[in-house]
């Protein structure tokens, strides 16, 4: 059966010994991990959370989030991860929309999400990390807390096997725009996706996967927790991803596996270009994964040319929990695609009726397989449109090739349009990429009496020699003029999210538009 649970004992009974992860200086092999995941089990039994009850992650790359993962999990439990570097407020909205019942969250962010947690009528338990001191919250009695390190009960938890389409995990989107939904992964969504990853990149007990990504994005939940742990490898953790600590630990625990978003690449490399030793600090890994946004073509070359490696490219979204595309680890790889549909999982590219488009063309982006998600928690007209005739409606724009390679031409609500004609930021993005003095660009579309919309590019430069006259000489060469920046403005920095998307709302809030 399709069960994480299941297919994770079938692991620790192979390999007990083998090391599950790696934090610090502590290695933890499959069985002390499995001992750990049933022993808060109990404790989650002990308390009464069961079959079907929601119970929030408000952590960061830790221990504590794999063993909650599982043992909420192990309970039959519904696993609500969350960023924890929302402001309250986003945090309440999730924790409120979500019905948790109890939440396993770090220490001061329960004590700064004091009022929401008042405010929710179902919860019952919290756990913090590390400890458990927030006495203005005991409403009563009747929420218990209690610290990480006691939620580890002696006797045996009774480990409840649910059936592979029961949900497993309520992914709330990154939410760059609106509200965030939650999509209902069951186990079968998610156990499905993390083995056809972990075939794909062909993951052994040998393979060491660096948690760089948060473990609270389905990213690295499917790629680097599910897959490796399903196939006995063992899982590095980083708390928090920084270039300096990526070169430590990659050589130290001889890393082979590591995914990451372009801006991760981004930074790895500009900080491997003031550090000459840093070339051959990453040689151990044998693949490089990058995903949750495109890599700009510029970027993956001079990557590839620094490290000397190959970057696999793959697209994914939550509600497919994520992956559907992926370039092969052996066969072509070209850059700039997502690749070919991974096994079972099929993609197609659509226009506005639904129907199939012809090679090279653009329209958007559908998903049909086991990893598809059951549906948006609670909206019921949200899930309609976005699963339709049961394809999942990506909002992404594509084009396939004749190799059957995909190609993401921009976000459908992104698409700039100039007096008519339809401009792809990411196309204009790529040329800008191309010019030595540009580290990052991201651009949007500006009200313009004239056109409608106009093209408006925000750049970092490497340095103050960088003029705008040069950057749209340079563009004019390379682009139509209606594809061209009228605006160009220079800033210190681009406003992503913890995934490292481009917030575009943020660029087009008024604090940009001065
Ligand atoms: P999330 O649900 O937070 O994982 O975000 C999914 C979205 O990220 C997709 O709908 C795409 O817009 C974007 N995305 C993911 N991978 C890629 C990629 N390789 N290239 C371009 N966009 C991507």
């Amino acid at each position: 059966m399709a069960n994480l649970v299941t297919a994770l004992q079938g692991v620790v009974a192979a390999h007990p010994n083998k090391a599950a992860y790696v934090f610090g200086e502590d290695t933890v092999s499959y069985g002390q991990f499995y001992g750990q995941v049933e022993a808060m089990a109990a404790t989650l039994e002990q308390k009464g959370i069961g079959q079907g009850d929601h119970v929030a992650l408000v952590l960061g790359n830790s221990p504590a989030f794999l063993i909650s993962y599982f043992a909420v999990l192990a309970r039959g439990g519904v696993v609500i991860p969350i960023n924890p570097t929302y402001t309250p407020d986003e945090m309440a909205y999730i924790l409120l929309d979500g019905d948790v019942k109890a939440i396993v969250a770090l220490s001061p962010l329960v004590a700064q999400a004091e009022a929401a947690l008042t405010n929710l009528p179902q919860l019952r338990l919290v756990i913090s990390v590390p400890y458990a001191d927030v006495p203005a919250l005991k409403r009563d009695g009747d929420i218990e807390f209690l610290p990480f390190s006691e939620a580890f009960a002696t006797t045996k938890a009774e480990v409840v096997e649910v059936d592979e389409g029961e949900v497993a995990v309520i992914l709330y989107t990154s939410g760059t725009t609106g509200k965030p939904k939650g999509a209902l992964l069951t186990h079968l969504n998610l156990f499905s996706n993390a083995h056809s990853i972990g075939e794909y990149l062909e993951i052994t007990p040998e393979d060491k996967a660096l948690a760089a990504l948060p473990m609270f994005h389905v990213f690295c939940l499917t790629v680097i927790v599910n897959a490796p742990l399903l196939r006995g490898a063992t899982i590095v953790i980083l708390p928090k991803f920084s270039p300096q600590d990526v070169f430590d630990l990659v050589p130290k625990h001889r890393v082979s596996i590591f995914a990451g978003v372009p801006t991760m690449y981004n930074f790895l490399l500009q900080t491997a270009m003031k550090v000459p030793a840093y070339a051959s600090a990453l040689k151990h890994v044998r693949v490089f994964v990058s995903g949750g946004a495109s890599l700009p073509v510029q970027l993956l070359e001079s990557f590839e040319q620094k490290f000397e490696c190959k970057i696999l490219e793959g697209y994914g979204l939550s509600e497919a929990s994520p992956v559907t595309c992926f370039n092969p680890l052996h066969g072509e790889r070209k850059a700039g695609s997502i690749g070919p549909s991974i096994v079972h999982v099929e993609n197609k590219v659509v226009d506005e009726l639904g129907e199939e488009v012809g090679v090279d063309e653009v329209g958007e982006l559908i998903v049909r397989g086991p990893n598809v998600m059951k549906g948006y928690y609670k909206l019921p007209e949200e899930t309609s449109m976005t699963l339709r005739d049961g394809w999942l409606y990506t909002g992404d724009l594509a084009k396939r090739d004749k190799d059957g390679y995909f190609y993401i031409v921009d976000r459908k609500k992104d698409m700039v349009i100039v007096g008519g004609y339809n401009v792809y930021p990411r196309e204009v993005e790529e040329v800008l990429y191309q010019h030595p003095g540009i580290v990052e660009a991201a651009v949007i579309g500006v009200p313009d009496a004239e056109q409608g919309e106009a093209v408006k590019a925000f750049i970092v430069t490497r340095d103050e020699q960088v003029t705008l006259d040069e950057i749209r000489a340079f563009a004019a060469t390379k682009l139509a003029k209606y594809k061209q920046p009228t605006h160009i403005e220079i800033i210190e920095e681009l406003p992503r999210n913890t995934t490292g998307k481009i917030l575009r709302t943020v660029l087009k809030s008024e604090q940009f538009q001065r």
